[in-house]
């Protein structure tokens, strides 16, 4: 186990299991799907070391993505939210919904995803590489644990979760 993890990072450090089952919500938001980023995207975080745990693809409707959007429906800018995230009279918005598992995955997946603004985003994070516009950009990840477990819940059943060993995690973690 020490080689293994010597080769393979970090997971020893992570800590207790419980710490690696944190889980966060990430979204290709209509605009990536339809540039075909959904790929590069998972690919970050695969690379990254994360175990992807739910994947579905869905048209969202008015009122799933009110519920996801609960603390931002009030704001002057949520109709051209909806507007760029459900499905209009053309079936053109099409998103995937990713669960992600590991260590700090929300903190993690923060920081990848970059700046809500993506001008203000960094090179190297998503946004910054993929966006140059607020109201397209590309990607939506949880903010904080609690927030990760509504929005998981919201858009996923239980079943639709896995639960599996991925040979690092298993190897290093016990
Ligand atoms: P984040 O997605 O970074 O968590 P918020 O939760 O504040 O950011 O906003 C949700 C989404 O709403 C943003 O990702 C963006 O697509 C859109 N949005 C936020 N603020 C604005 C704005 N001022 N104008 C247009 N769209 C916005």
């Amino acid at each position: 186990a020490g080689f293994a993890s010597a080769l393979l990072g970090g997971h020893r450090a992570a800590g207790s299991k419980s710490d690696v089952r944190e889980r966060t919500l990430i979204a290709v938001k209509p605009d990536g799907v339809q540039r075909r980023l959904v790929g590069q995207i998972i690919q970050r975080f695969e690379q990254r070391g994360f175990k992807l745990v739910g994947l579905k693809m869905l048209q969202v409707s008015d009122d799933l993505l009110s519920q996801h959007y609960c603390e931002l429906r009030t704001k002057p800018f949520y109709p051209r939210l909806q507007e760029y995230m459900t499905s209009g009279p053309l079936l053109s918005c099409v998103e995937y919904l990713i669960v992600w598992e590991g260590h700090k995955v929300v903190q993690a997946s923060r920081t990848m995803v970059g700046h809500t603004n993506p001008l203000e985003a960094q090179a190297g994070t998503i946004r910054g590489d993929f966006s140059f516009h607020i109201s397209r950009n590309v990607v939506h990840a949880s903010d904080s644990l609690e927030g990760a477990q509504r929005e998981i819940q919201l858009w996923f059943q239980k079943k639709e979760l896995l639960n599996w060993d991925c040979f690092d995690q298993t190897l290093t973690c016990e």
